[in-house]
């Protein structure tokens, strides 16, 4: 006999004592407040795949990028300590502001355009988030704590018990690990490895710098987790600003799944019913703990997983797979959708001029940045004998990946006598270094004021003249 298992009755009405909330706030916490622990069953499936093979793949590179060189330089380092940045062989300096203006504006314009397209692609498939959490750290919480039902029942008992305190110490030393990668990205390999091979009291801050890491990304894992996408990240904010209706997402084809029902010893096509069985097989795989059948929502992150669980529900009751599947909003409501539209052709549009400027401007960088500056105090010093010195603070900052010897000279400086204490000047790859150079003058060779050249030459090519205005007595304050 054919018969549909009907749906479950509705909620029980708010409770309305003070402290709970009128309905869901978010999908990780219950009405009254506290944590909703998600415990995701795993999917397997062809996206589950996909995603470890990409997974494995960006913690290569996230752990092998530090220690590639390029030109003799890390391929990527974010000095912020020394406040420059090494992005494949080109290092940039706070005062390449219109570089790093550029270079900023073009990531986020990429980013733009990619969540225009594909949605939340980066937050499922690149986010370092997203891929540790559930590529290494759920892997090993499932090999200690078995499957959902039986971390939901490890929950359910509550109290420390010997496997989780296991588990948690194998995240200790994970986190351990995952906060020393993360650090050489900023500190660099060398700097790492020397922290790692002296005693911490050698070094204070820079052990507790690997202290406090290693204990934020513990905490992450083991117990922020999808609070970071759900209430942290300030991209799952600006998403709905970023996404159109033809934008791919991770969706639910209500056309074909509604009216949902369970099923029982019937044929699902004799059926008055859609395609979804109600088995909640998307839900218990959600790692934001969200319902896809409810829509769009801003804590999906694309993850496929619901995809996967649903597909294999599909297999099993011989229904098409696809029921949840990427799509877009306008091509679930009107069976067609067009991806050239305004925003995704002047993106790349932008992207082009604003990218070109800044390859432009970088593969016309020079080698090395000279800056002159007064001395510090008083402009210039009068002695009794009427002699005018000027004091005048050369910087050179070495873009290259070697040492370099920088020759002084001063040009238009006669009935001048200089004196640079340092020169050569050395300057070792990508470092800047600064040196006072002293400019005497006889009484009235500076009426006022005198221009003069600096001269610095590598030896190697690289030549650069920079100009310096002397002043003496008489001088326009
Ligand atoms: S997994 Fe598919 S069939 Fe099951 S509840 Fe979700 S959408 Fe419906
Ligand atoms: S709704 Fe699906 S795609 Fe979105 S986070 Fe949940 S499982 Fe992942």
């Amino acid at each position: 006999m054919l018969a549909v298992v009907p749906d479950p009755p509705p909620s029980p009405p708010h409770d309305n004592r003070p402290g709970t909330a009128p309905g869901r706030v978010l999908s990780t916490l219950n009405e009254d407040g506290t944590r909703r622990w998600v415990r995701p069953e795993l999917a397997i499936g062809p996206f589950y795949y996909r995603r470890l093979f990409v997974a494995w793949f960006l913690i290569a590179s996230f752990i092998g990028l530090p220690f590639v060189r390029v030109g003799g330089k890390p391929a990527m380092l974010f000095d912020v300590l020394h406040r420059r940045f090494t992005f494949f062989g080109s290092t940039f300096l706070p005062t390449d502001t219109v570089l790093l203006m550029l270079l900023m504006l073009t990531i986020f314009l990429t980013i733009f355009l990619l969540t225009a397209l594909f949605g939340r692609v980066w937050c499922g498939w690149g986010c370092p988030q997203t891929v540790y959490m559930e590529y290494v750290f759920r892997p090993i919480e499932r090999l200690f704590d078995g499957n959902r039902n039986k971390q939901i029942a490890l929950d359910q008992k509550g109290g420390l018990q010997p496997k989780r305190m296991l588990k948690f110490a194998v995240f200790a030393v994970l986190s351990f690990g995952v906060a020393n990668i993360f650090l050489a990205w900023f500190i660099g390999v060398e700097e790492l490895s020397h922290w790692m091979n002296h005693a911490p009291s050698e070094h204070p801050a820079g052990f507790a710098i690997v202290a406090g890491t290693t204990v934020l990304m513990f905490i992450d894992f083991a117990w922020f987790r999808e609070q970071m996408c759900v209430v942290a990240c300030p991209y799952a904010r600006i998403q709905a600003a970023l996404l159109d209706k033809s934008s791919l997402i991770v969706a639910y084809d209500v056309n074909r799944g509604e009216p949902r029902g369970k099923l029982s010893k019937v044929k699902l096509e004799d059926l008055k019913i859609g395609d979804c069985i109600d088995c909640k097989a998307c839900v218990y795989t959600c790692p934001t703990n969200i319902d896809i059948r409810e829509g769009l929502q801003m804590e999906c992150i694309s993850c496929t997983q619901c995809i996967d669980a649903c597909d294999n529900v599909m297999d099993k009751i011989n229904k098409p797979r696809g029921l949840i599947r990427y799509t877009s909003q306008e091509r679930l409501a009107t069976g067609a959708g067009k991806v050239l539209r305004l925003r995704v052709m002047l993106y790349p549009l932008a992207i082009l001029i604003v990218g070109g400027a800044l390859g432009y401007l970088a593969s016309h960088r020079t080698p090395a940045e000279v800056t002159a500056l007064r001395g510090i105090g008083a402009p210039f010093t009068e002695a009794s004998d009427g002699v005018v010195t000027n004091q005048i603070r050369l910087k050179i900052h070495n873009r290259t990946a070697h040492t370099h010897a920088y020759k002084l000279a001063l040009a238009n400086a006669d009935g001048l006598k200089w004196i640079a204490p340092e020169n050569p000047l050395t300057v070792t790859a990508d470092h800047a270094v600064t040196t006072t150079i002293f400019v005497e003058s006889q009484p009235n060779v500076i009426q006022g004021e005198k221009l003069i050249e600096i001269h610095v030459d590598d030896g190697s090519g690289f030549t650069t003249e920079v100009a310096f205005r002397l002043l003496g007595p008489g001088a326009k304050k």
